[in-house]
């Protein structure tokens, strides 16, 4: 099953069709990665308008196609766990580049656990973690 037809399954079944609009902002936004939402209107435009750009995010986030990865103010879009495997990412402050760190399983028993001890039924999980990034940091040294 690819990852588009995922998507037209996934709106299909809240009731929505794969129009063209829907499709190359989903394809923008799997080629491109953490992106925001100026550099998918970027990529998509002149064939999307930015008025429908912005529907198409929105539902993709109502529906959990997308999730937003939060840049302190800002944020980036990228696709959900739904088409990729779960992970956590960290935000340079100096060049904003995201960096998709790998996976670690003691870090998600760990926020399971916490989660427990707390009563707490936890659903989804993100991590927000800002710093300086590998190639930043050989720069200022
Ligand atoms: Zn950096
Ligand atoms: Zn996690």
């Amino acid at each position: 099953m690819t990852s588009l037809d995922m998507l037209q399954q996934k709106l299909k079944e809240s009731g929505f069709s794969l129009t063209a609009p829907r499709r190359q902002v989903f394809r923008t936004i799997e080629a491109e990665g953490p992106c925001t939402i100026s550099e998918i209107q970027e990529k998509v435009s002149p064939h999307v308008h930015r008025a429908s750009t912005y529907r198409v995010v929105q539902l993709f986030e109502r529906l959990g196609i997308v999730q937003r990865i939060p840049m302190g103010w800002k944020y980036k879009l990228e696709l959900s766990d739904m088409f990729t495997d779960h992970h956590h990412h960290a935000h340079c402050t100096s060049c904003d580049k995201i960096v998709k760190l790998e996976q670690q399983s003691d870090i998600e028993m760990a926020i399971e656990s916490l989660a427990r001890r707390n009563h707490f039924k936890l659903e989804s999980h993100s991590l927000e973690m800002s710093g300086i990034c590998y190639e930043c940091s050989l720069k200022k040294s």
